[in-house]
């Protein structure tokens, strides 16, 4: 956005790191940001109610000097994606919280991942060491497969081993934020203009109206300043603080909710303060017929595998992002080595971006979407939130069930060749909703049809949780009532055997495929 384009300051002055805290699940992200937030040395004096409005920001000694650090307090890489799913990246520094007795978990890395593809440096937390159990010389040993090198081992990564519960290394973990602020990132805004920043996050209030956590990013925001934040505008009408405290003005990576929209913003979204409250209109106005505009053009604007060979025919990329989810860890690593290995000109690069064993989540759909990147499942499938997500953005899901036709795809197109001319594609899915056992024809199936046709003889597979749990079977019977019938649509209720495969569960979903020529670009 042009509004935003220019940064062009005379007096820069140091500004507070900005902070999110990523994770595993009850790896003790938010017990975390609450013993941080007791920490205060200026908690006292304020002597308001706590209040939860997306971010804080606390006080502390640091080489004898009172800094400040900013927290998101929406902990989890969800929000931190989503923001950037805007344009929009706030957190300077990550803190990834490892419970020091789980050691490392999927989320684990899916954290870290959205973190270095976001080049975020990451500070960690390895919690809960006063647990029994506790080994956070693992968590170091598990880290280092994955890029992040202890200091103690000689790497730049700075580890710090804490207790949110008994309040051990809180301090520690500060001064690690602040020195890795200090030593890499030249944290620098000028106070002494219009505010900027982005929106944290917003609400409908009944009493209040639209109320929104706004993280001011340069300059100074005054109560009574004309503002749009993504497509609302108004007025300042009043700020508060975490503390609940009113806030007249408030400096870069202060966080403070403004009351005064005339609607709510989205998480993510740009404001700024503009010289009259027309103009503020105006630019909401404009954004608002960009932003329909824009959503027209995304779906056609992701890569799909074919894109990309063609661009790279015509010269026009040179890497190729990629997340790669599979059933099992050795199948993920395998898949990942081999595609290493590929030799293709220096020109060419293949990044991955993310990989993780389990279904296709919204995660990654929303990494591919903000990476440009192609998803490759091997023996899993998406959720539905992530199927839907994945069609509304023109994400490419590319699925395997062989390493080698993978390995073959991606190959051929880093090379710029042309793809092999049949694809297997999805002809229907049925979801399980009885078995019947019967000594004579194998387990029955009794299904709805999800999507799509299921068809006799067709090529089918098992799927669990969004794991392939059988593959190469077929659809050996297809009865509706009493009938032997060829094909049932979508939305009807049938019965299917497949075979001597017998392992059949209720949940499971039943997806039948066919080969279909490719559409050649
Ligand atoms: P989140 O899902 O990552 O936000 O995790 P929570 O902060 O909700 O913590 C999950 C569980 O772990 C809760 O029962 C916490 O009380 C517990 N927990 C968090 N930090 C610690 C710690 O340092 N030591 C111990 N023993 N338990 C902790």
């Amino acid at each position: 956005e042009q509004e935003l384009a220019d940064e062009d300051d005379g007096d820069l002055e140091i500004r507070p790191p900005v902070v999110t805290v990523m994770g595993h699940v009850d790896h003790g992200k938010t017990r975390l940001l609450d013993a941080i937030r007791q920490t205060n040395v200026t908690a006292g004096e304020a002597g308001g109610i706590t209040q939860h409005i997306g971010a804080y920001q606390i006080w502390t000694e640091h080489d004898g000097h009172e800094r400040a650090i900013t927290f998101i307090d929406t902990p989890g890489h969800e929000a931190f994606t989503a923001m950037r799913a805007r344009g929009a990246q706030v957190t300077d520094i990550a803190i990834l919280v490892v419970a020091a007795d789980d050691g490392i978990m999927p989320q684990t890395v899916e954290a870290l991942n959205h973190a270095q593809a976001a080049g975020v440096p990451i500070v960690v937390a390895v919690n809960k060491i006063d647990k029994p159990d506790a080994n956070p010389a693992r968590v170091r040993q598990q880290l280092t497969e994955y890029g992040l090198v202890a200091e103690e081992y000689g790497g730049d990564v700075m580890f710090v081993d804490v207790s949110a519960r008994e309040n051990i290394g809180i301090q520690d973990l500060l001064d690690a934020v602040l020195l890795t602020a200090d030593a890499g990132l030249d944290l620098r805004a000028n106070p002494n203009k219009d505010a900027r920043g982005v929106a944290i996050e917003a609400k409908l209030d009944k009493g209040r109206g639209s109320v929104a956590t706004v993280l001011i990013q340069s300059g100074t925001l005054r109560v009574g300043d004309a503002i749009v934040a993504g497509t609302a505008y108004g007025r300042v009408r009043a700020m508060m603080d975490e503390n609940g405290d009113a806030v007249e003005e408030a400096a870069p990576a202060r966080p403070v909710q403004v009351q005064g929209l005339n609607s709510v913003p989205r998480a993510g979204d740009t404001f700024l303060v503009t010289d009259e409250d027309r103009m503020a209109r105006q630019i909401a106005e404009k954004r608002e017929a960009a932003a329909r505009n824009a959503q027209l053009a995304k779906a056609r604007k992701r890569i799909s595998l074919e894109d990309f060979t063609r661009a790279l025919e015509e010269g026009k990329v040179e890497s190729l992002n990629l997340i790669i989810k599979g059933d099992v860890s050795g199948a993920v690593e395998a898949l990942e080595e081999s595609l290493m290995k590929i030799e293709v000109d220096d020109t060419v690069q293949l990044r991955i971006l993310h990989r993780g064993v389990g279904a296709v989540t919204e995660s990654d759909v929303d990494l591919a979407t903000i990476d440009n990147a192609i998803i490759v499942g091997f023996n899993v499938r998406p959720d539905q939130k992530a199927r839907e997500r994945a069609q509304r953005e023109g994400v490419d899901i590319r699925f395997y069930s062989v390493i080698y036709s993978a390995l073959e795809d991606i190959e051929n197109s880093l090379k710029g060749m042309l793809k092999p001319e049949f694809e297997e594609v999805q002809s229907g899915v049925a979801e399980i909703r009885e078995v019947f056992r019967s000594s004579k024809f194998g387990n029955i199936a009794g299904v709805i049809v999800r999507s799509g046709t299921i068809t006799r003889n067709a090529k089918a597979r098992v799927i669990r949780d969004g794991v392939v749990v059988a593959d190469g079977l077929a659809i050996e019977s297809l009865r509706r009532f009493k009938d032997d019938v060829t094909e049932v649509r979508e939305g009807y209720e049938c019965g299917i055997g497949l075979g001597k495969f017998n392992d059949i569960q209720v949940g499971d979903e039943v997806e039948t495929t066919e080969m279909v020529e490719k559409p050649r670009g």
